[in-house]
């Protein structure tokens, strides 16, 4: 990356993809300003038809658009199609979620007049997402931002800038104006830069904790701007009371390596009842010992792919280097199969004699194993976390999960699922360091307009009825 153009290369073969001038944050701001009254001032259904244009200009481009983000991501094509599937998805859901969660209706009505509630664009909001999910978090936000009236200025990850592009070409198609979704090419600085523009009214964040502490820094600033943090996670299976420990392991394994470990949802620690530990870890061992990592495109397909780039998997090198250092026990060490790229081998380490257990995202495939002696314990060590995305509790006994329902923190609680894949349907968000209370998802249209009550009458009349001397 240089200070005037951004080049993405695949991480699964170092070949060049795609190179990009930076953008200049003034100008967008600028654009998205000049044209957002005009768009807000749209029937609601005029957005809505916009959007949905946009949902079949992906349709028809969706093997291209899976190619390009499994290319970029270096994830496996299979992944890369259900994410374009999320992106189309999407639109409807946002209608949906606009018109349950604010849209406008009538409250009341007395005395000959009539009490409304409906909602308003905020103007211009700025977004800026992770590469893990570089078209479904973007489109995420972006759909909903625009169906309720807003522009957008849209900084894809500096990582996976081609499917960013791309993404912003599919609403251009649809004939979404283009002064209503910029897009803006940079790396964090242009995000930081983009933040504190004087002229945005708020931003949608996904990203890290590490990012989003510094944004709501700032933001304390500015109670006038809306800002919507989606972060990390230290993400914690629970595995109790099962008998079937093969469905337990399997559970595990998608929970913390799929996509690499690349997910905001991916669970961080397997706890465990310490009398299943042991057959537990050799169900989840002969898996992994089964499990395909290659390229995007290889056949037979890949349970999953490589890290985003070298930068990372050193990081998470280091990091299993440091988690042994305080006294973590390798089961099984991160490998590199193909030298000079980032593919990694799934990794676990039993940290159950250790102390001091670093509460930080470690965002790759590592699994931190913690033997626990009671289950209260297991759940104590699970909340013993300043996150709190998602939790999963793997048991047949109906009286934990209720158990465990009851005691987790976790805006996802999970019972016998994989911590990921959650629903679009449904709100997605966390406590801790996971979020400040503004959940994506289906409630998303919350934090993309404001509420605004009014209460009407065609004519004026008043009177005053008490208090008025005689006159
Ligand atoms: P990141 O925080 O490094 O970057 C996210 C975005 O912010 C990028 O566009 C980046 O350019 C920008 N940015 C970086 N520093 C900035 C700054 N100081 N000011 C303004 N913008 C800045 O995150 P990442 O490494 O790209 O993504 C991985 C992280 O995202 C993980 O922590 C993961 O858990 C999180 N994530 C969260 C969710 C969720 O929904 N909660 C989903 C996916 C990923």
């Amino acid at each position: 990356m240089s200070d005037t153009e951004l080049v993405s290369t695949e991480p699964a073969t170092g070949a060049f993809l795609w190179r990009g001038t930076c953008g200049n944050v003034d100008a967008e701001v600028a654009r998205a300003r000049a044209s957002w009254a005009a768009w807000a001032a749209q029937p609601l259904s005029y957005r809505a038809e916009a959007l949905r244009r946009f949902s079949n200009v992906v349709r028809a481009r969706a093997e291209d658009f899976a190619d390009l983000i499994a290319r970029e991501t270096g994830k496996p094509l299979w992944e890369a199609r259900g994410e374009v599937e999320a992106v189309m998805a999407k639109v409807d859901i946002a209608i949906s979620a606009f018109a349950e969660r604010t849209g406008q209706r009538r409250l009341d009505a007395q005395m000959g007049s009539r009490l409304a509630l409906r909602h308003k664009p905020h103007g211009v909001l700025a977004v800026l997402v992770p590469y893990n999910l570089p078209a479904e978090i973007a489109n995420g936000h972006i759909v909903p931002a625009l169906l309720a009236g807003n522009a957008v200025v849209f900084k894809p990850s500096e990582k996976t800038p081609a499917t960013g592009a791309y993404l912003v070409d599919c609403y251009r198609a649809a004939g979404i104006p283009e002064g209503c979704v910029r897009l803006l090419i940079g790396g964090p600085e242009t995000g930081q830069a983009l933040a504190e523009h004087p002229r945005i009214d708020g931003l949608l964040f996904t990203g890290s904790a590490r990012t989003g502490l510094a944004l709501n820094r700032r933001f304390a600033e500015h109670p006038e701007k809306i800002l919507a943090l989606e972060m990390g996670g230290n993400n914690p299976i629970l595995v109790w009371d099962t008998p079937d420990l093969y469905t337990a392991a399997v559970l595990v394994v998608q929970s913390a390596f799929l996509s690499a470990g690349q997910r905001c949802t991916a669970a961080r620690r397997l706890i465990v009842d310490q009398r299943l530990a042991d057959p537990l870890l050799e169900q989840v061992n002969a898996l992994i010992d089964r499990m395909i990592l290659d390229g995007p495109h290889a056949d037979p397909a890949p349970f999953m792919g490589p890290m985003i780039d070298n930068d990372a998997a050193d990081r998470l090198t280091e990091r299993f280097l440091t988690l042994s250092g305080k006294g973590g026990r390798p089961i099984r060490y991160l490998e590199r199969p193909v030298e000079g790229r980032p593919f990694l081998t799934p990794a676990l380490i039993d940290m159950t004699e250790t102390s001091e257990r670093p509460d930080a995202e470690v965002f790759g495939p590592l699994l931190q194993v913690i033997r626990a002696e009671s289950f209260e314990a297991a759940v104590a060590e699970a909340n013993n976390t300043r996150y709190g995305l998602c939790a999963t509790l793997v048991s047949q006994d109906p009286r934990r999960y209720d158990a465990f329902w009851a005691n987790i923190r976790a805006g996802i609680i999970n019972w016998n699922r994989p911590t990921i894949g959650t629903s679009p349907k449904a709100p997605f968000g966390g406590l801790g360091w996971s979020g400040n209370h503004r959940p994506g998802g289906f409630y998303a249209a919350d934090h993309c307009a404001y509420p605004v009550t009014s209460s009407e009458a065609e004519q004026a009349r008043a009177s005053i009825g008490v208090g008025l001397r005689d006159g």
